[in-house]
């Protein structure tokens, strides 16, 4: 099965209520597909995470390294874009491109050998993945508690188990949107707090210790990915469970994030650790370590797919006698995005609070071309 042709969709929709987390303003969402096709006529599709212009420029370049390639071979192909754009970085934009082209090389094998993908990786551990809203961005122009009140509202309301908010506003908002949040929910829905690295560890220890009685299932990215050293202290100084990761790649990458004793919970996106090959193999990472990992999921229903597949591959932890512990939640972000449902022919849904992996060959999605068209911004 050669690669006979590559081909990335710039998708972007302007959104009508901006909203920023604490490093990042969204007015738009905007994502990078790759499809990848081959000479038995199959098709394979992947997704980038990232700036969708930046990972484009990598998927360019490494585009005349695939080309004639056994699409097939994934581990050899992986290698090879590593080993060629190692001295690029080996971190960032290489690897969410090669985390675009690793999935869509998956999605491929599961076509050719007519299963799921998640049968080739292992198989699954399970079927049903009970998931968490992500939600909680601060919207501009709203005043903060009283919109974030509305929105968890109805998150409660449609009944979600579990709900994460974004931090990193300032220490005395912070505190006081996190205890509403836990009053306007109940003792009954997980909590989770997100900081995207807005905090160093002074700060977030000063958040963590005054919302110490809210019951919070974990603080995530507290401090900038790249101070591992401020993890560590962190852990020591409060008593959240950290989690992070979503910027961390590679086996390599996360080896060291672990051997620093940084996180509790690890957060690998598989569109950006390094694809599904790479994401396998952070997996024996965790079990090492004694890491739990619950994956950070952000994109189209290509994400999602190629998410929930990840999903269902994680071993059970502890692997305990006569039962099965639940799964990790996941990650189902709630903000505004058309590209989550309007461009495969059969969107994911909720049922009763979880989500079903995909069980038709590869990533089990099938994309509406004419939707892809519709979102190409304008240059
Ligand atoms: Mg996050």
């Amino acid at each position: 099965m050669k690669i006979t042709e590559i081909v990335t969709y710039h998708l972007s929709h302007e959104l009508e209520q901006p909203f920023e987390s604490a490093s990042m303003l969204f007015t738009s969402r905007d994502h990078l597909l790759i499809e990848i096709h081959c000479d038995n006529g199959l098709v394979g599709w992947g997704e980038c995470l990232g700036n969708r212009i930046v990972n484009d420029a990598f998927i360019q370049a490494m585009k005349p390294h695939l080309i004639g390639k056994n699409a097939l071979n994934i581990e050899p192909i992986w290698l090879k874009l590593y080993n060629i754009f190692r001295d690029q970085g080996q971190r960032g934009a290489t690897i969410n491109a090669i985390s675009g082209i690793d999935i869509a090389l998956w999605d491929l094998a599961g076509k050719y050998h007519q299963c799921p993908t998640h049968q080739l990786l292992g198989g699954a551990f399970r079927e049903q993945i009970p998931v968490y809203a992500t939600g909680g961005f601060r919207l501009v122009g709203q005043d903060r508690i009283e919109s974030l009140l509305e929105e968890v509202s109805g998150y409660k309301q449609a009944g979600f188990k579990a709900v994460k908010i974004k931090i990193g506003f300032g220490i005395g908002l912070d505190i006081a949107s996190i205890k509403a949040v836990r009053q306007c929910l109940g003792e009954d829905i997980e909590l989770m707090i997100d900081a995207n690295h807005g905090y160093d560890h002074i700060d977030a220890a000063r958040v963590a210790n005054a919302v110490s009685d809210c019951d919070l299932l974990w603080f995530e990215e507290p401090v900038v990915p790249e101070a591992l050293s401020s993890y560590h202290k962190l852990r020591s100084s409060q008593a959240i469970p950290l989690a992070g990761g979503e910027t961390w790649h590679t086996r390599w990458g996360i080896n060291e994030a672990l051997k620093q004793n940084t996180v509790d919970i690890l957060q690998p996106d598989v569109c950006g650790v390094g694809g599904l090959s790479e994401a396998k193999k952070v997996l024996t990472l965790c079990d090492i370590y004694g890491v739990r990992c619950v994956p950070h999921v952000w994109g189209t229903s290509v994400a999602l797919a190629a998410g929930l597949h990840f999903h269902a591959i994680i071993p059970p932890s502890p692997p305990s006698y006569g039962c099965t512990p639940d799964s990790p939640r996941f990650e189902y972000d709630q903000t505004h995005n058309p590209f989550r449902s309007s461009i495969v022919t059969q969107p994911f849904e909720l049922n009763d609070g979880y989500l079903t992996v995909p069980q038709g060959h590869g990533l089990g999605i099938e994309i509406r071309p004419e939707e892809l068209a519709k979102y190409r911004p304008k240059v």
